[in-house]
């Protein structure tokens, strides 16, 4: 039987080749960064005055999103695993941390200024054109200085003195929390190597060229997982982790061959590192890194038990054996995957002739999982329409919409990837039944209102591994 208000199902030739380009689309990023503004996941911050510097706000979509995408990280790195536990550390850090780190020391980029229009570049970032010689991007001027080293870490000060002995600075990483923490979480937990600390938060780095949207900003969120190991076994560590969080962004929806694992080059790697592999996403204006995995060695925990005097070590009573453990980290940034995973799902098809754009967001990773839509705005359906949403809002993020025709409010929910649309019309007030619509498909089921929550969620399956 067809169903009142059912569409024809959409033309799928025209959604596989979008899906699966192999190769780099400007059009597409344009796409997305438009669907961004209009539909409100991502403002430009302080748009009012004019926005400012490649820095960014999320919009009621954007914020549901990106916490959908730290939860899915939270979820499968410490609610599924008996071997990681959590971390909240603060942002600002004394300059200690830092030195020890290595990071005031060395966590920098080279920096050049074109002397022509004052404008500031990553020297690694600046080819020589065909004249052999670096040309400034902007004005085109080959009147650059030589380059130096940048500190990418921003400064400020405590209190209200503006002296040395109150610097302090935005954490650039998660990490070191987990680190400076690592004695805390050994004495509380009774973890014992192999185990973990996650952590997701704001980082800052005040980057000399910020761009590509939200690929690089200056303030951005990341996921990290510090994984402490015996020594021995780091190798065979490493290889899981990279394996592991591959397969977190398969199945969140990113196809296998927008994805590439590669390792780093020897001269590449970060002072700390003894082999990293960066997981890269082919964004449309070419590969960009989601995340890295590194070994860390004992770096960290010999850097600072140096620095501080505390001894960082582990004693394994069952070995008798002291030890500095190494450390897998997976370092992922939940911005930049948000705005892959974005990428990845945008699409566009057509529905009885008619062409519509639709995000083919995993449901875990969806704003909102269902959107509630009374047929008409007639005071008749409404109360038996809050009834649904009731019913659906203590499980699940919802949507309520009566303005417009259904189609336009199909069509505005499938532009912010909504898996399941439920209509409740003139019929639900006699049979006590819904209509159920699924996005990627256009089909509609139509099903007994008490029935409806064991649907839906069995549809969504959010509670799979
Ligand atoms: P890149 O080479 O792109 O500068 P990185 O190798 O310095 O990145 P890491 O220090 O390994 O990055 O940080 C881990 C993750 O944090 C990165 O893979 C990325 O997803 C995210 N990240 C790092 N810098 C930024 C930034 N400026 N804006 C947004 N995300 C970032």
């Amino acid at each position: 039987m067809k169903l009142q208000y059912q569409e024809d199902p959409p033309n799928a030739s025209t959604t596989l080749p979008a899906m699966f380009a192999p190769e780099p689309d400007p059009q597409r990023m344009e796409a997305v960064v438009a669907l961004c503004k209009r539909r409100g996941f991502v403002f430009p911050s302080a748009e009012i005055y004019g926005g400012f510097r490649s820095t960014y706000d999320y919009g009621p979509l954007g914020v549901q999103l990106l916490r959908n995408v730290k939860e899915a990280w939270w979820r499968s790195m410490v609610q599924l695993r008996d071997d990681v536990v959590g971390l909240d550390a603060a942002i600002l850090g004394p300059p200690d941390i830092w030195r020890a780190s290595g990071h005031l020391a060395t966590f920098t980029d080279p920096l050049v200024d074109c002397r022509s229009c004052q404008q500031r570049w990553r020297a690694d970032h600046l080819e020589p054109a065909e004249d052999g010689k670096v040309h400034c991007p902007s004005c085109g001027s080959t009147d650059l200085t030589e380059p130096r080293d940048f500190n990418l870490m921003f400064k400020t000060h405590t209190g209200p003195v503006a002296e040395e002995g109150s610097v302090a600075y935005l954490r650039p990483e998660t990490a070191q929390g987990m680190f400076v923490n690592f004695k805390n979480v050994l004495q509380t937990t009774r973890k014992k190597p192999p185990f973990g600390i996650a952590q997701v938060g704001k980082s800052f780095r005040n980057e000399i060229t910020p761009g590509n949207y939200v690929f690089r900003t200056r303030e951005f969120e990341q996921m990290e997982l510090e994984f402490f190991v015996p020594p021995a076994d780091a190798p065979k560590w490493f290889d899981h982790w990279v394996d592991e969080r591959h397969r977190w962004y398969v199945d969140l929806g990113i196809p296998e061959d927008q994805l590439r694992i590669r390792p780093h080059d020897p001269e590449e790697l970060s002072h700390y590192s003894a082999g990293t592999s960066d997981i890269e996403f082919l964004f449309p204006f070419g590969w960009g890194e989601l995340e890295g995995i590194a070994n860390r060695t004992d770096f960290d925990l010999k850097a600072h038990a140096a620095a501080s005097g505390e001894s960082l070590d582990y004693f394994d009573q069952a070995a008798n054996e002291r030890y500095v453990p190494y450390v897998i980290e997976p370092a992922a940034g939940a911005t930049r995957s948000m705005m892959a995973f974005l990428v990845a799902a945008y699409d566009t098809d057509e529905i009885g002739g008619e062409a519509r754009t639709v995000l083919r967001l995993h449901p875990r990773l969806a704003p909102y999982k269902v959107a509630v839509l009374p047929l008409s705005k007639k005071e008749a359906l409404t109360p038996l329409a809050r009834e649904v949403l009731g019913l659906l809002q203590p499980r699940l993020v919802c949507d309520y919409d009566d303005t417009q025709s259904i189609g336009k409010r199909y069509r505005r929910q499938d532009e912010v990837g909504t898996p399941f649309c439920v209509t409740v019309d003139f019929d639900s007030l006699e049979d006590a039944q819904v209509t159920v619509r699924e996005r990627d498909s256009a089909e509609q089921v139509r099903l007994p209102i008490t029935e409806l929550v064991a649907h839906l969620t069995g549809r969504l399956d959010l509670s799979s591994r």
